[in-house]
């Protein structure tokens, strides 16, 4: 046997070789050894027939957190690998320096799926994340230590692809912009890209923003007001033009509150499509609204993202980030990984993190990954993620929770006082 397993028939869409065209791939040794636009069936231990799908280099989840059982926010990456098309989890700073060791043994050892991550300039991780409980990593600005971040990033440096640091007030509480600054100097010292989240300021967005070199990455980068790049106008931010323009590397890094259609919308019409689309998938986030990269994905293509480059965005621009081209490409010599989707149509609720919902009428779907050039079928209950099931709660305002008790004021005082009164 020339091959031990061949996907056959498929439409080949791989961007970084500028492929898109009906190719079969063989695999062997753990590798692609094979593209052509027929390669017998007998010649391969196992065929995957691919008609009707598309054929992608395995999916590169930039933004998870699949620290199972050892951080409270982590979701298990076998169990949404095949699923969701992903063979590279990249975990956003799930863990720090002081438990590192554990997300590398206990759960990167063992898992299926690849697993790379970006180290948490926090000492301790993401520890303190839950419905109830919010404590953020950055908030004892004592965890913080650029020492302790450089030796376990150089220690680990085969698989840490990257510095992490969650800015704002929830994850920072009051230590403002010192975290990033933190983590950008042991980023700096490890010559690796740091990955940034925002949330609530401060700090502000231009102060994080502006500090972020070519190649860093924004995650929650078409987040909603406040700390969004589009001004109350709807218009694009110049300080999120700057940083497009210099090499920033946008992320959408979806998860619980990170994603908005009025954003993203505005975002994409003015030309600022995201360079990667994650899921920022965890515990919280799983059964809604992200539910997986895949479901995001399937977000920017409804809102008018073409497929050859929300394509691009899980494999060459992922795979370009974090340093490693030989993960996001299905070349010949390249690793086994791929990803076997299919566009389904239909009516497709998809809600953002705000609640709102936009149906769609296409949707990716996974019939299964090879990783290291073996198959793994998507099988099982929970094959394709039920997004009818996700009932949007966001946070209320005291104002929105008011109005809803007691009415619009502006209502009652036009209501009382007759058409002729002014304000
Ligand atoms: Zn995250």
């Amino acid at each position: 046997m020339q091959f031990e397993l061949l996907i056959k028939g498929g439409r080949l869409i791989d961007p970084g070789s500028q492929t898109d065209a009906m190719r079969d791939v063989g695999f062997a040794g753990g590798r692609v050894t094979a593209i052509d636009a027929d390669i017998p069936a007998d010649r391969a231990r196992q065929v995957v027939d691919a008609s009707g799908a598309i054929v992608t280099p395995g999916l590169i989840d930039l933004h998870t957190h699949v620290y199972w059982g050892g951080t409270s926010l982590g979701v298990d990456a076998d169990a949404m690998a095949a699923r969701s098309g992903t063979t590279t989890f990249v975990d956003a700073g799930s863990a720090g320096a002081g438990n590192f060791l554990g997300f590398r043994r206990h759960v990167m050892e063992r898992s299926r799926a690849r697993i790379l991550a970006y180290l948490n300039v926090s000492f301790a991780g993401i520890f303190g994340f839950s419905s109830n409980v919010h404590v953020g990593e950055c908030s004892d600005i004592r965890l913080c230590d650029a020492r302790e971040a450089y030796d376990c990033g150089r220690e680990h440096s085969d698989v840490i692809v990257g510095m992490k640091v969650r800015s704002g007030r929830i994850a920072g509480g009051s230590s403002g912009i010192a975290p990033v600054d933190v983590a950008l100097e042991a980023a700096d010292k490890l010559q690796l890209p740091l990955m940034t989240h925002i949330d609530f300021p401060p700090p502000g967005r231009s102060e994080v923003i502006n500090r972020l070199r070519p190649g860093d990455v924004l995650t929650h980068c078409f987040k909603a007001f406040p700390n969004s790049p589009i001004d109350g106008a709807g218009l694009v931010r110049e300080d999120a033009k700057a940083a497009r323009a210099r090499g920033v590397v946008f992320d959408i890094g979806h998860g619980m509150g990170s994603f908005d259609f009025e954003v993203a919308t505005a975002m994409l019409k003015a030309g600022y499509a995201p360079d990667v689309v994650s899921s920022d998938v965890h515990l919280f986030c799983a059964h809604g609204p992200a539910f997986d990269v895949l479901v995001c994905l399937s977000k920017l293509l409804t809102l008018g993202m073409a497929l050859p480059d929300a394509i691009r965005a899980v494999t060459t621009s992922p795979a370009k980030a974090i340093g490693r081209p030989d993960l996001g490409s299905l070349a010949v010599g390249s690793i086994g990984d791929a990803a076997v989707l299919r566009l389904i149509a239909g009516s497709f609720p998809y809600v953002d993190a705000g609640g709102r919902t936009v149906v769609g009428t296409e949707r990716l779907v996974s019939d299964g990954i090879a990783v290291g050039g073996s198959w793994w079928a998507n099988e099982g209950a929970g094959r394709i993620p039920d997004l009818g099931a996700y009932v949007p709660h966001p946070p209320m305002s005291h104002t929105a929770v008011s109005v809803r008790h007691f009415g619009h004021c502006q209502a009652h005082a036009g209501s009382d006082a007759g058409h002729g009164h002014q304000h």
